[in-house]
């Protein structure tokens, strides 16, 4: 297959696209991928493609029909070629899509190229042809106009940024690396190239080398997008200009770079099975989403500490959040990391207000998981790290099968021990346990101290005084009061607050988000607020007579008097001495 890009005109956001087919025979059919490996949602990439004409190679028009959603019969009568003409409408920027405008133009090949039946193994060329003044940046081998894919897979894998955009490069463990920066942000430039570079030198460290000849980093700096897709060759990553500042935010960002950038080894060469190969017709189920997406969580983070770029109190402050985020989603005690794996389909990417009270995520708590589950091979002696290799170097030809990852647990720690820990934690529902003792952690639980509080932390010094009541709703940020989701069995839910009203008033005055907080105080458990909302566009009255507040905020911290043996263990864990309290 031959595939041409141009882009006549950036501001009609069209991109013009030939794709040239080689023994086409009778007939030839042409499809459009409707989902993009990575992002487990079928989005139906057709909806934006438009004008599908065919012609042979002497440039006589073939007839082309319309079979259903996304293919085509392109009738060749045995022309040697068939050229396949259309537009692809391009106005979404997000890391798995294509967008096309005055500045730049961006595409995931899934979005853009048809490939056809029976024949995504063939090698693909293409050919980009840019605006005056713009340039082509790829993972594709070639250049600087003319790229080769040795197959459709490889082709659709590799996103394409065309424009004005600077590179920068940087050398690690002896391959190159680019970074392309598209757009205007607030960084430092050689800082953030010089963390991306230990992120890779440490990772490829634990990987035992880099998998590949030359990576490549696009980073799209916008408003406030964060997101990225993880590629064999390359990642994109939408961040917000503003999210280099503060330190905090550094590495939130740094943290999505390492994320993406460990899908090099887990999810894009150690694949589930059950996706090899990508078909691009339909979903492609698996139970292992919760390890290619929970473990790449769990290294993204602690990968930064490792490398001496994230900083330890903050990590623990982190895992503390995530637990307490999780210790609070009544979906929690409902769903498996199994099933939010194979539901990802139709529950991950389309959450709605219900969706704390019924679901998890694969990512949250398999992150928390895959910590608990490290935990347990330490305390075996043996660790993640470990784990990681063995699976890399078995299932690098084939991918994971669905129980290929216990099975390689049961190797290490025993199949019984493993079988428990995946009974519980990975097709169960058990809440959380971790063997923190392991790196000399302990875990701390208290009631929230704010509207906003995540957990995370110990209880602020001068937190104490009354319990406050407790609502049993989570409030959107931002200053209005909106309801954002109301837990199952909590005061709110019994009460009827609904997800999406808006809190004005209580007792008849007007409240904000601080007045809210000290009327609940006030109030205690076992009283009454008088709520005012806005339920759409009528005013209602609800009344929610306040609960107990659950000791849902949880924290890590260093025991008391650790032994060295501890201390040795936080060090080998985090590469770096355990915090002290
Ligand atoms: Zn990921």
């Amino acid at each position: 297959m031959r595939y041409k890009v141009s882009m006549p005109a950036p501001h009609s956001h069209l991109f013009e696209v030939e794709a040239e087919v080689d023994h086409p025979g009778p007939a030839v059919t042409l499809a459009m991928p409707v989902w993009t490996p990575g992002s487990y949602l079928v989005r139906e990439f057709a909806r934006h493609l438009e004008a599908v004409e065919a012609f042979d190679g002497a440039g006589a028009r073939l007839p082309v029909a319309r079979l259903d959603k996304h293919r085509f019969r392109v009738e060749a009568g045995g022309a040697p070629l068939a050229r396949v003409r259309y537009r692809v409408y391009a106005n979404e920027l997000t890391v798995r899509t294509a967008h096309l405008d005055g500045r730049h133009g961006y595409f995931n090949g899934a979005n853009l190229f048809l490939y056809a039946e029976g024949r995504l193994s063939e090698p693909a060329e293409l050919v980009v042809q840019p605006p005056q003044g713009w340039h082509v940046t790829t993972a594709l081998e070639g250049g600087p106009t003319c790229f080769g894919a040795r197959d459709y897979d490889e082709l659709a894998d590799s996103p394409v940024e065309v424009g004005t955009h600077e590179v920068e490069s940087f050398d690690a463990l002896g391959k190159r690396h680019d970074v392309a920066l598209v757009g205007r942000g607030f960084l430092d430039v050689p800082l953030f190239v010089a963390d991306l570079r230990r992120v890779v030198e440490h990772l490829g460290g634990i990987m035992g080398g880099l998998p590949y000849d030359r990576y490549l980093f696009i980073v799209h700096l916008t408003e406030k997008r964060r997101g990225g897709l993880e590629h064999e060759r390359s990642t994109t990553l939408n961040v917000a200009r503003t999210a280099f500042f503060p330190r905090e935010a550094y590495e939130e960002t740094l943290a999505l770079a390492a994320h993406e950038f460990f899908h090099a080894w887990n999810v894009k060469r150690l694949k589930p099975a059950a996706l090899v190969p990508y078909d691009y017709a339909r979903e492609q189920y698996t139970r292992l989403l919760w390890w290619f997406e929970g473990v790449t969580s769990y290294y993204d983070r602690l990968a930064l500490v490792r490398a001496g770029i994230g900083d330890p109190a903050r990590y623990l402050k982190h895992l503390g959040e995530e637990w307490t985020a999780l210790v609070r989603q009544p979906g929690s005690s409902k769903m498996s990391l199994e099933e939010a794996s194979l539901t990802s389909w139709v529950k991950h990417y389309r959450p709605d207000e219900n969706t704390p009270n019924s679901a998890i995520s694969y990512y949250q708590k398999g992150e928390l998981v895959a910590f608990a589950l490290d935990m347990v091979l330490r305390r075996s002696g043996k660790s993640l790290d470990e784990l990681l290799r063995l699976l890399y170097h078995r299932y690098l030809q084939g991918g994971v099968p669905e129980d290929g990852v216990e099975r390689g647990v049961g190797e290490l720690i025993g199949e019984a021990a493993a079988r428990s820990f995946f009974e519980r934690f990975v097709r169960g529902t058990a809440p959380l346990d971790v063997d923190l003792d392991v790196v000399g952690l302990r875990l701390g639980r208290r009631a929230p101290q704010s509207l906003d509080d995540r957990g995370g932390t110990p209880p602020r010094r001068n937190g104490g005084g009354p319990a406050p009541g407790w609502l049993g709703a989570d409030l959107a940020a931002g200053p209005r009061l909106l309801v954002r989701s109301v837990r199952e069995g909590g005061a709110a839910h019994r009460a009827g607050l609904y997800a999406e009203d808006e809190i004005v008033a209580e007792s008849g005055f007007r409240v904000d988000r601080a007045a809210l907080w000290e009327r609940m105080r006030a109030a205690g458990p076992g009283e009454a607020l008088r709520l005012t909302v806005f339920r759409r566009d009528e005013l209602v009255e609800v009344t929610v007579p306040l609960a107990e507040a659950p000791e849902d905020a949880v924290w890590l911290e260093a025991i008391d008097g650790p032994t060295t043996q501890q201390r040795d263990a936080f060090q080998a864990w985090a590469g770096v001495a355990l915090p002290e309290r």
